[in-house]
């Protein structure tokens, strides 16, 4: 399997070798910034003149907010660049990984997408929300397409790097604060929710194993332990060969946007992101989304350090408005950096407001 790999991974440098030749060395910045936010190209608006949006990052960067995970068209990205690099804010190119709901690529691509244990595609049927079109982490044309889409991405002049987002299956089980939201218990595994039966994974699977996943009964422990594990590699090796190509070919940082805890991701949307060969990792923090209060942030943070299998770099993912009351704004950074946290990433940007960033700026 190992060989199958490096092999894989040696197609697809020649494949993007060729359109990288252009490449000139980007010296990427020593280190993460401590605090960094999360924002889209929405809050830019479409009339922001370049004058404005160098004042709009100027106030975060201004009180210690020195990175951004941006949310943007490859246009977009290259006319803020400059813009960000003038204002001291690192830029980075967030991007959705796995999900892909555009109409017209779900069309020509239908067999790249996830099938679930009933045997409904989400090209046809989307789990929960309209937008979860899942792709199949099985599809070598999966793997292929979104290695050549990061690689242009990392080769903008000025981004820092890519930040990988949805890089799991579908949630087989929401956040406990959410599920009341789709009318939910989920205190089993529902096959609606439960990925990727398609017949490659099916086939791949039973060429390892000897039998057909779907009829792992529910009593079987090892054989739901297989197909799990078989299911987390699948994702695991996408990421790594992502990270491999834009670590070979640009030197940028790689980040991903992960589940609070390497546990909690397995279990909730099989995601070992303890394995993840990346730069940093980003849990969403969202102690509300979980009922939980603002000391589990710092719990995770702690757990998500030890059981790392990989190391790399841990920022704490925090929702500014399960904390917008100063002491608990204070307390949740402080709880993070406490048990070893790199930094801080907010989400998001526009919910930051006057006070709280005057708190980042004490840190200096
Ligand atoms: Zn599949």
């Amino acid at each position: 399997m190992k060989t199958f790999v490096r092999s894989f991974v040696a197609i697809l440098l020649l494949a993007i070798a060729s359109s990288c030749t252009h490449v000139h060395a980007q010296v990427r910045p020593d280190t993460l910034p401590a605090f960094m936010v999360w924002d889209t190209q929405a809050s830019f608006g479409t009339t922001m003149t370049d004058e404005e949006i160098g004042r709009y990052l100027k106030r975060f960067a201004d009180h210690n907010v020195t990175g951004m995970f941006l949310r943007a068209t490859n246009e977009f990205y290259q006319r803020i660049a400059p813009i960000a690099r003038a204002s001291g804010m690192q830029l980075h190119a967030w991007r959705p990984t796995m999900i892909h709901p555009d109409s017209a690529f779900m069309a020509a691509h239908k067999h790249w997408y996830a099938v679930n244990k009933d045997n409904e595609s989400c090209a046809d049927t989307p789990p929960y929300v309209g937008y979860y079109r899942w792709f199949c982490p099985s599809e070598p044309e999966v793997a292929r397409y979104l290695v050549n889409e990061y690689a242009a991405l990392a080769r903008i002049d000025g981004l820092a790097g890519i930040h990988l987002d949805y890089i799991r299956y579908c949630d087989l089980y929401l956040p406990v604060g959410l599920q009341p939201q789709y009318n939910l218990v989920q205190d089993h595994e529902m096959p609606a929710y439960d990925y990727c039966y398609c017949s490659r994974c099916r086939d791949g699977f039973r060429a390892e194993y000897g039998r057909d996943p779907m009829d792992i009964p529910a009593a079987d422990s090892m054989g739901r332990q297989q197909w799990l594990e078989w299911r987390l590699e699948r994702i695991v090796r996408i990421v790594n060969t992502i990270a491999r190509i834009i670590h070979a070919h640009t030197g940028k940082y790689v980040t991903a946007a992960v589940f609070p805890t390497p546990a909690m991701s397995v279990t909730m949307v099989r995601q070992d992101w303890s394995k993840f060969e990346v730069d940093a990792v980003c849990p969403m923090l969202y102690n509300n989304f979980y009922k939980e209060d603002v000391d589990w942030i710092g719990e995770c943070v702690q757990e998500g350090i030890a059981t790392m299998e990989y190391r790399k770099a841990l920022h704490a993912g925090i929702m500014v408005h399960d904390v917008m009351e100063p002491h608990l704004f204070k307390r949740a950074i402080r709880t993070a950096l406490d048990n070893g946290a790199n930094g801080v990433v907010f989400f998001a940007a526009g919910a930051l407001t006057d006070e709280q960033l005057r708190i980042v700026r004490t840190y200096r």
